[in-house]
């Protein structure tokens, strides 16, 4: 499977890039229309061999580039993400041509080293249900001095 080697190409590079002990939440990668990947076939490969390491959470976001086309009859060039695009001129005399390359654009990192667990949160709710009195703000109050 294609996709399978891309992937593990991709993770190597994450590991390569990524601060040491950091969470990382998303990876964006840039993919030339060469290079025919299959969006899900990737995502699954991906899921595949991030399952139970510290990738497991993080999502991966591909861009796919389109093929750029040219038609021989009128020379127009423009971008498709089909290479089989007929030019507007109804020749169907074109050229596709792609990046066969595979970027890493961007990793996403959780900053916060520190989990915040939700039952943290709970215990903490629940122990402030008695509110302190404080009636002696009342015995004075404040008059806003009018200018
Ligand atoms: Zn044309």
């Amino acid at each position: 499977m294609h996709e399978l080697s891309i992937a593990e190409a991709l993770l190597d590079q994450v590991r390569r890039h990524a601060p040491p002990g950091s969470r990382i939440l998303s990876v964006s990668v840039e993919a030339g229309a060469g290079q025919s990947i299959e969006e899900d076939c990737l995502q699954l490969a991906w899921q595949a061999l991030t399952r139970d390491t510290e990738l497991g959470h993080a999502v991966l976001h591909v861009t796919t580039l389109p093929w750029t086309l040219k038609c021989n009859t009128c020379n127009r060039t423009w971008q498709s993400p089909d290479p089989l695009n007929p030019c507007p001129c109804s020749s169907s005399n074109t050229q596709a041509s792609a990046s066969h390359e595979l970027h890493l654009l961007s990793i996403e990192v959780d900053n916060d080293p520190t989990p915040s667990p939700p039952e943290l949160h709970f215990a903490a709710k629940r122990k402030h249900s008695r509110r302190p009195r404080s009636r002696t703000s009342t015995m004075k109050p404040r008059q806003r001095s009018a200018k």
